[in-house]
């Protein structure tokens, strides 16, 4: 199905993108899991594929949000309220997701952009009901590994799907087809440490990598994502 920003991207994936960000939900026969919310009409575009493919809302069995960046939870109230799904995220991002900012912030500008897309894009208050913490394994298919990669924010995972070998890298590592970028400093908290976060992400055995933040939707990115490894390790960072 190609209709309206939903992208069936692979027999187990299903893609939902707006200009700026993807969603992701993951399937496991008529099970669902939703990775990231998105923004604006994802949670509308959820909803319709769960009513265009029959599937009833109580098959949405978990809303795992990668961090809290505004992009990324945009429809969790919604799809909460609507599904009843238990929501996940790690505890550092708690307040973050509430429009609370504990900080440290690089920089005051980019608190009052969190804080002002919140109000302009109605971020509405949910219940987080699962912490994520680093090292578990949801109970989703075969298990669904969580890898906390803090700096972009202090709490953001990443999640990998060992029976897939899918990686949801959220934020990050972005891709512009099979070369990787990062966000901007500007947009983490603590741009050094995001820098080594991502090299956690260089072993896994992934064969698909799916970023909140892609164009050309080439997956390959491993080899890349290991070579600026290889790079920043010869220029003594680890
Ligand atoms: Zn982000």
């Amino acid at each position: 199905m190609e209709h309206r920003g939903i992208h069936e991207l692979r027999e187990n994936v299903v893609g939902l993108k707006s200009l700026l960000v993807w969603s992701y939900l993951l399937l496991d026969g008529r099970d669902v899991l939703a990775i990231d919310s998105g923004l604006g009409p994802h949670s509308f575009w959820i909803k319709s594929w769960f009513r265009k493919t029959g599937r009833d809302r109580k098959d949405l069995k978990a809303i795992v949000l990668t961090h809290g960046h505004v992009d990324h939870m945009g429809g969790a109230a919604s799809l909460q309220r609507w599904s009843g799904a238990p929501i996940f995220l790690h505890p550092a991002d708690r307040d973050l997701a509430q429009g609370r900012f504990a900080g440290p912030w690089p920089s005051r500008r980019l608190a009052m952009v969190e804080k002002s897309s919140n109000l302009m894009f109605w971020i509405r208050r949910f219940r987080v009901d699962h912490d994520l913490a680093d090292g578990d394994v949801l109970p989703f298919g075969d298990g669904i590994r969580v890898i906390h990669l803090p700096g972009h924010t202090a709490g953001q995972v990443a999640l990998y799907s060992e029976r897939e070998k899918i990686l949801f890298a959220a934020d990050a590592v972005l891709s512009r087809g099979s070369s990787v970028f990062f966000p901007h400093r500007l947009f983490n908290q603590d741009d050094r440490l995001a820098r080594r976060s991502v090299f956690r992400l260089a072993d896994l055995p992934a064969e698909w990598v799916y970023p909140a933040h892609q164009t050309g939707l080439a997956h390959n990115i491993m080899d890349d994502l290991r070579r600026y490894r290889a790079a920043r390790e010869s220029a003594g960072e680890s």
